[in-house]
């Protein structure tokens, strides 16, 4: 059994689900499970909608749903087979009706909570995963679809709900696995999850290739194949460095380094539940299915480069701690992150002094109170859009002379901070937003001119 997941672009045209057809149809003897995501730019156009409704902008959220509606009529209607037509009517109807009431419900309360968030967010998945399963039947592909908010039961952290694991695997295995091994195609909704009690809920942005992973790891699947728009793991972010190349093969440690210092062709938690079971993860490129792709393994591979690729956060905020009435004395770091742990603010980077802390935060939503409880016994600055470049590879500890290298290179700019240590795998500097194309270009010729052919395509 292997599971493969779709991503929007990959599902956001009649076009691209005939191509993800294609790829399934040709892998049906390995029994695959298939995940795909909200079509396009779907999430992000309902939570547009959903702000505009809260904001007094009500006309405006409908206007966009409609516009929203014919674009899957346009792209879905043509895939339906005739003797499905009123199934595929009704889907729409019904989906399309309750979202507009949850936006009038909206704009006359004009508050949005983390629930609403996730009622409204569900529909992009619970809606593509409908119309592929019913557009893969027409072509021929003895397909089934199962909800995800019933099979992934998680916590009720809306907008970023953990998984709860025993129950989730205990059914996928008696609900997915039957039907897979009995030769039908399951496809589900990535991203989208539900509560014990049955209130839907969301794995966080990005949270499909989550969904794959808990899948693979629920079926215990042989593979899990991320299908993406890109020919894989790249050497950085292809859309920012037009030189980056594909690597074929990289280490989970590695992978979820890359994920979690913003490369977006993988959510960070993926690998988590893949790891733990040792299921080997693939990314590939659905436009073009012959590309090999990237191999995510559990050991990293000897390679001649000691940096695999670069990463980058932007829009990250540092915040500068300094308390002279600590030096000296103990328990300032434990007093510091009780502060953004009360606060749920996760700290990404830090840089410390006896006397002075600097933190980086991507989430700015409690700042204010961070920042008045931090200031009755430091003095306070913060600093905003900066944003983290890092280095990941396996070889970068063992490697002399790479922070010469990284200074050499970015002699033009100007670095605010730095941090390696930590995993070990990882050299992270803060730079200036401003100063991010030109010091991710920099960095990417100095230490990828030349490539080791084991490892990068
Ligand atoms: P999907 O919709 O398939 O989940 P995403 O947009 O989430 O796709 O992720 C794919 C995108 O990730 C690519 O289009 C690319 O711009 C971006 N990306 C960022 N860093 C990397 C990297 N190191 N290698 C490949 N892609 C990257
Ligand atoms: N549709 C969701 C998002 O845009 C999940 C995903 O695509 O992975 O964040
Ligand atoms: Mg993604």
């Amino acid at each position: 059994m292997i599971v493969m997941k779709f991503g929007g672009t990959s599902v956001e045209s009649a076009a691209a689900i005939r191509r993800v057809a294609s790829i399934v149809k040709a892998r049906l003897e390995r029994q695959p499970v298939v995940v795909v995501s909200a079509m396009g730019k779907t999430t992000n156009k309902l939570l547009a909608m959903a702000t505009d409704a809260v904001e007094g902008r009500k006309e405006q959220a409908l206007e966009q749903l409609r516009a929203l509606r014919d674009f899957h009529i346009a792209e879905a209607a043509p895939l339906v087979a005739s003797s499905e037509t009123p199934e595929f009517e009704v889907l729409i109807h019904e989906h399309f009706q309750e979202l507009g009431e949850l936006l009038s419900g909206l704009a006359v309360l004009g508050e949005l909570t983390p629930r609403s968030v996730d009622a409204i967010s569900s529909y992009g998945e619970r809606l593509s995963s409908r119309i592929v399963a019913l557009a893969f039947r027409a072509l021929g592909i003895d397909a089934l679809h199962a909800d995800s908010r019933r099979l992934i039961v998680t916590d009720k952290r809306h907008t970023q709900a953990a998984p709860l694991y025993p129950q989730t695997y205990a059914r996928l295995s008696a609900e997915i696995a039957p039907p897979a091994r009995a030769g039908k195609v399951v496809v589900m909704g990535g991203f989208i999850s539900g509560s014990e009690d049955g209130v839907t809920t969301t794995l966080g942005r990005g949270g499909s290739d989550f969904t794959a992973a808990i899948v693979g790891a629920g079926v215990s699947a042989e593979e899990i194949q991320i299908w993406t728009d890109v020919d894989g793991m790249m050497t950085a972010d292809p859309n920012s460095v037009p030189e980056a190349r594909p690597l074929k093969v990289i280490s989970f440690a590695e992978a979820a380094e890359l994920a979690y210092f913003g490369a977006k062709v993988l959510h960070p938690a993926t690998v988590l539940p893949a790891v733990e079971k040792n299921i080997p993860v693939l990314i590939l490129n659905s436009r073009r299915p012959e590309a090999p792709g990237t191999r995510i393994i559990s050991e990293a591979q000897p390679c001649k480069n000691p940096v695999k690729s670069i990463a980058c956060k932007r829009r990250i905020t540092v915040v500068n701690i300094h308390s002279t009435r600590m030096l000296m004395a103990h328990g300032f770091l434990r007093r510091i992150f009780e502060v953004f742990d009360r606060y749920e603010t996760p700290v990404d980077m830090i840089a410390t002094s006896e006397v002075s802390v600097s933190a980086t935060i991507d989430n700015t939503r409690r700042l204010a109170e961070i920042r008045t409880e931090l200031e009755q016994f430091s003095s306070v600055s913060v600093e905003s859009d900066r944003a983290i470049i890092s280095l990941v590879g396996g070889n970068i500890r063992y490697t002399a002379g790479i922070g010469a290298r990284v200074f050499a290179a970015l002699r033009p700019v100007n670095v605010l901070m730095i941090s390696q240590g930590g995993s070990q795998w990882n050299l992270s500097l803060v730079v200036d937003e401003a100063d991010l194309p030109q010091a991710v270009r920099l960095l990417h010729e100095e230490f990828f001119h030349e490539l080791d052919p084991a490892v990068f395509a």
